[in-house]
């Protein structure tokens, strides 16, 4: 079985003044939509994978009215998880995350993995120019590209969006379905709705339409920072937390803690405060456990064994039980730039 989308050939009225909340009078289903402009290749771009990541929908809005007829570039566009937009979620008990099922997912078959196999199948069968996916995130972050290749065509990509781009490994995000065919990229545009990750996404859609290529060659360091993701930290449900270090819970963090997305960590600054003993649960790309090897508790205290960065960290619960805390980072090196 596939969960059904539609299909449309052109804009539908009234796109421009709907809102997630009722988005779904004007598309009750998923909807893959072509929007022919005057080049021969196109641009797909993904929104609302993650129903209350609305950021794409007002990028899309803006950049369809301002181009209205004249589209540099066409553009096939994905409207995702319209039912989750509509109730402000990420996405809705029962459902699967829309972010995590493209092909190369290692979850087991669903009608929605079939729904993106469909749709990738589709995109694939014309000509791209480029694969972009419009999210946004529940902490204080910058505004960075993430890829799944780090391919210097995806490099490139990223680097156009921020000086800081990230390299993660998540199996059966949007962006991974399209390696190897076109440069893909997701963007995180900070908070939902936030008007500069609006602004900020549209400049990048912008040059997408009209830029002749990407260029080849390897991005400098200035010019792109390559941060790694392939460390997923989670509260295990069974702990209580608080950002407030004097709280009567089992875990506790600094009440700033969120600020201290992208800022290093190193061995000896105190990460968070615990009295049990393991507090916290790290995960790896292929979901191994390796908590013992990331971090160590004493005295109350956990301290990181590397330094690290934390990156997304959010504090909304739902987040932390539905996705997780934050995810961890390192620079980003290249087997072959290794010393062995
Ligand atoms: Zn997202």
């Amino acid at each position: 079985m596939i969960e059904k989308f539609d299909r449309m050939h052109g804009l539908p009225d009234g796109f421009f003044d709907i809102t997630t909340a009722n988005i779904r009078s004007l598309f009750p289903k998923p909807t893959l939509m072509q929007l022919d402009g005057r080049g021969g290749d196109f641009l797909f771009i993904s929104i609302l994978l993650h129903g209350n990541e609305y950021t794409g929908l007002k990028v899309m809005q803006k950049i369809l009215a301002d181009h209205a007829d004249d589209l540099p570039r066409s553009i096939l566009l994905f409207i995702g998880n319209v039912q989750a937009a509509e109730a402000n979620r990420r996405f809705l008990p029962g459902q699967v995350d829309y972010n995590r099922c493209w092909p190369g997912t290692d979850l087991v078959p669903s009608p929605t993995s079939q729904m993106m196999q469909r749709v990738v199948e589709i995109a694939l069968g014309l000509p791209l120019f480029a694969a972009i996916d419009i999210h946004n995130n529940t902490g204080k972050n910058p505004h960075y590209a993430c890829i799944t290749d780090p391919s210097l065509e995806n490099q490139n990509l990223a680097a156009r969006f921020n000086r800081v781009g990230m390299v993660f490994n998540h199996y059966g995000v949007s962006t991974m379905a399209f390696n190897g065919t076109c440069p893909a990229a997701t963007l995180e545009c900070g908070l939902p709705g936030d008007p500069r990750g609006i602004e900020h996404a549209c400049r990048f859609i912008e040059d997408m339409l009209t830029l002749d290529e990407l260029p080849h060659g390897k991005p400098t360091r200035h010019a792109l920072h390559l941060v790694e993701s392939h460390l997923t930290l989670n509260i295990p449900e069974h702990i209580s937390y608080a950002f407030d270090p004097a709280a009567d819970v089992d875990l506790r963090f600094e009440s700033d803690f969120e600020d201290r997305n992208f800022t290093l960590f190193d061995p000896h600054q105190v990460f968070g405060y615990t009295r049990v003993e393991r507090p916290l649960s790290i995960t790896d790309t292929d979901g191994h456990d390796v908590t013992d090897e990331i971090l160590r508790v004493e005295k109350g205290r956990i301290y990181l064994n590397n330094t690290m960065m934390p990156a997304m960290i959010t504090r909304d619960e739902l987040v932390i039980q539905q996705d997780c805390l934050c995810h961890l980072l390192q620079d980003y090196l290249p087997y072959h730039e290794v010393d062995l």
